[in-house]
């Protein structure tokens, strides 16, 4: 797909374990008719996977006003967001593993290793960890991300209300970097039916009146249940070059916290 950028309706980040606090997308005025820019397009991979294609990719652009400048986080950034019908937690979680095993092995063969000497090589799989398993072993993400010498997953984070929970375990996922880059996707498996999605939605005090046009098409049972992630593509090439800050890989750096120039 090509990517949406404005909308009624986006991510609302919340809750997620990792925001602080709960962020407001920034809106603007399009014929008459306030609309949010993209947080992520997570809502609409559902809603184009309810048209019937089975699976998708976006480079899509996200605006998120984030508070921290902590070389991770930048205010625009980009998402290789994907989806497909009917995956499980495990499939995606393999085609993750042979992306990013056969992105560092091709790294290598473009010489990218002259630029990068520590370039690492990704083992697949990568060690996964349930959520509540790993603040017990590391005392929290940033920590293991520190400690990890090679990529890992982190299970069963209690979040929004699209990401699949089944007999209270979460099946959703995120990959972390070793190094301290932190994490570099989120995904998950998806809820498809429209209750259960209107009282995670209560149940995490998000208004379900703003997710109107969504919520329509979960109630007349068109959401299909499905699998997916996005990928930071700055986060993932920061790692993969070794930068410091985020800002040295965009050519027009977005670091919270300072004025856009150009
Ligand atoms: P974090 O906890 O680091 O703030 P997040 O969990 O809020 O990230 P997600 O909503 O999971 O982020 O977004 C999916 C992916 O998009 C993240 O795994 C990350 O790679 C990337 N991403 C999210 N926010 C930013 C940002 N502000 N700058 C750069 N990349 C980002
Ligand atoms: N892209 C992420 C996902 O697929 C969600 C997000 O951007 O918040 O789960
Ligand atoms: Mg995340």
């Amino acid at each position: 797909m090509m990517p949406v950028l404005l909308s009624p309706i986006t991510d609302p980040l919340w809750p997620d374990p990792a925001a602080e606090e709960l962020i407001t997308p920034p809106e603007v005025e399009v014929y008459g008719r306030r609309v949010r820019l993209m947080h992520s397009m997570i809502l609409h991979k559902q809603l184009a996977l309810a048209m019937g294609v089975d699976r998708i990719f976006v480079l899509s652009p996200n605006v998120r006003l984030e508070r921290r400048d902590d070389g991770r986080h930048a205010y625009e950034f980009t998402q290789l967001d994907f989806e497909i019908a009917h995956a499980s937690m495990d499939d995606v979680m393999h085609l993750v593993e042979e992306l990013l095993a056969g992105l560092f092995r091709e790294a290598r063969r473009w010489e990218l290793d002259e630029i990068t000497p520590n370039l690492p090589v990704i083992r697949v799989p990568f060690r996964r960890f349930r959520r509540e398993e790993l603040i017990e072993e590391f005392g929290g993400e940033e920590e293991a991300s520190r400690l990890m010498q090679e990529p890992f997953w982190v299970t069963d984070i209690p979040r929004e209300f699209y990401d699949r929970e089944v007999g209270g375990v979460w099946r959703n996922y995120d990959l972390y970097l070793p190094g301290g880059y932190g994490e570099v996707l989120s995904g998950g498996e998806r809820e498809w039916e429209y209750d259960r999605i209107v009282n995670k939605m209560r149940r995490a005090g998000v208004d379900p009146s703003l997710f109107g046009p969504y919520l329509e098409v979960a109630r007349r049972g068109m959401l299909r249940p499905s699998a997916g992630a996005g990928i930071g593509i700055e986060r993932l090439v920061r790692y993969l070059v070794n930068a410091e800050h985020i800002a040295e890989v965009q050519p027009f750096p977005r670091i919270p916290g300072a004025p856009v120039i150009i």
